[in-house]
């Protein structure tokens, strides 16, 4: 027992409080949750004098996949490894400074990041004994935080069957947008399309709307809010995703939709979320054409792909790509966008003239699937 440990015993003994979990000098001791066949275990705790913070996640015989996310009082949590229950490097930050992108648990502005792991089909699966996720707390020119503050969520799936799989999706109106003409009916549309769109590869997606007193410009796109997190733990369950339909992005103007991470941490916090601008699609006599219906549709379904783990098949430079087998390296505007354009992660949409179905490749759907939130 560290100083400050016995300190935090003592003053709880004088005060005769209740061993509640709060967050303390030290941290608190872990607490765990089952919602079928997801694991839930969150605790805090502190850097060491590296700024570094090991997570321990225990491994059972039937878990598929595990989620270690990790929130600090400063940007940014990053990744630097994760070793699996033999001490072998299986993740290095170090390899993965290149053009390819796995995940973004190694590089994110956001005081919450998380690792979803395996992320592709050709990962090493785990395997039961204790994983070690080993992160650092740093600020925004790259050095560390000693003795930061740190929220842990570690999430652990058991799935039998990761083949079918069902996403929660929970659809929060900002305030007063759901009155918005045309606004109910375009995005129940919206989402029955993508359920359509997401069935064909054995996703079942199941939405349920509710209302909130959010803001409807989605101030906290930019930088995370506390109202996310009481929305969250009021809407959602450990594993479910939750979707703010806003009338526009006060901080992203222009923008269709947005999310905080890749993957996204499915857990109340200040950014769970995936936001969408209902003004980029619908008019305010309520109309909306069919090219945008289809775009309104896979706004949601793109959003919440990356909420799961998925980047984009290339980004708009032309010379960054995800990791992924089965997607193409292009390295231009047009070669990228005839074979790529179709693609649902493709950075932007294609409507020359009208907007294609954009669909996903196996080692894409392969992702969704290892996320701890499909089950
Ligand atoms: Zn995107």
């Amino acid at each position: 027992m560290d100083p400050g440990m016995r300190w935090a015993a003592v003053l709880a003994v004088l005060v005769g409080c209740a061993p509640e979990p709060t967050t303390s000098e030290t941290g608190t001791e872990p607490e765990v949750r089952v919602d079928g066949m997801l694991t839930t275990t969150t605790w805090s705790t502190r850097s060491d004098q590296d700024g570094e913070v090991d997570v321990p996640i225990e491994v059972g015989d039937a878990t598929t996949s595990l989620m270690v996310s990790l929130s600090t009082t400063q940007e940014r949590p990053i990744l630097l490894q994760l070793i699996d229950p033999s001490g072998e490097v299986v993740l290095d930050e170090r390899d993965w400074r290149g053009d390819e992108k796995l995940t973004h648990a190694f590089d994110v502005l956001r005081k919450t990041n998380a690792l979803n792991w395996p992320v592709r089909r050709t990962d090493e699966p785990l395997w039961a004994g204790t994983w070690h996720a080993i992160w650092a707390s740093e600020h925004q020119e790259g050095g560390r935080n000693p003795d930061d503050g740190v929220d842990l969520v570690v999430m652990t799936k058991d799935d039998p069957d990761p083949a079918q799989a069902t996403i929660t999706v929970r659809l929060v109106w900002a305030d007063g947008v759901e009155l918005g003409v045309g606004h109910e009916a375009a995005v129940q549309a919206a989402v029955q399309t993508w359920q359509r769109d997401w069935a064909a590869y054995g996703l079942s997606v199941d939405a349920t709307f509710h209302t909130s007193d959010m803001d409807p410009t989605l101030p906290f796109t930019a930088n995370g809010d506390l109202a996310v997190e009481a929305i969250a733990a009021e809407v959602a369950d450990p594993g479910d995703i939750v979707v703010f339909l806003g009338d526009s992005m006060v901080y992203k103007p222009g923008v269709f939709g947005t999310g905080p991470n890749t993957p996204g941490t499915p857990y109340p916090g200040e950014y769970h979320f995936v936001a969408v601008a209902l003004d980029m699609f619908i008019d305010p006599s309520g109309a909306i054409s069919t090219d945008l219906a289809r775009l309104l549709s896979e706004t949601l379904s793109h959003e919440t792909a990356h909420f799961m783990g998925v980047p984009h098949v290339v980004e708009s430079d032309w010379a960054r790509y995800d990791a992924l087998p089965d997607t193409p390296r292009c390295t231009t505007e047009a070669t990228c966008e005839s074979q790529a354009g179709r693609n649902l992660m493709f950075p932007f949409s294609q409507c020359k003239p009208s907007c294609p179905v954009r669909t996903l490749t196996p080692d894409q759907v392969g992702v969704l699937q290892h996320y701890v939130g499909a089950r």
